[in-house]
């Protein structure tokens, strides 16, 4: 299966191709980041590779410069809210609630945690 087939019917990639709205919070070559939907904190933001991977584990295999790039992405968005820090959660597989097989990190901030 070619990249361009597994992203045809996955929402996150048509996010990134602009074919379903988002609110957008930083893009680059490499990834985009855009505010979760159902927001769980003050702020919550998904930060997506750009390039079609299920979960961490495969792009942690596959690419992992592109994981490190994807905290550098969080840092840089919890410095500009809320004085660098930070919480961030990759759900992995269904039985951790995972719902959207492109990976994504779910990026919390924006206040204190519990
Ligand atoms: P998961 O359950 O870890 O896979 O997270 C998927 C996340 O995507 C959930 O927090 C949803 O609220 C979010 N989500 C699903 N569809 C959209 C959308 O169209 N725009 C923004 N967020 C979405």
């Amino acid at each position: 299966m070619s990249d361009s087939d597994e992203g045809r019917d996955c929402i996150f990639c048509k996010i990134i191709r602009g074919d379903i709205p988002s609110t957008k919070v930083y893009e680059d070559d490499l990834t985009y980041a855009f505010n979760d939907a159902h927001p769980k904190a003050r702020v919550h933001v998904l930060v997506v590779p750009k390039k079609h991977y299920a979960d961490v584990n495969e792009l942690a295999q596959a690419d992992p410069s592109l994981l490190a790039h994807m905290v550098s992405v969080a840092q840089g968005i919890a410095d500009k809210v809320y004085h660098g820090n930070f919480r961030m959660v990759f759900n992995t597989g269904e039985d951790a609630g995972q719902s959207v097989f492109h990976v994504h990190a779910h990026v919390l901030t924006g206040e204190k945690m519990a």
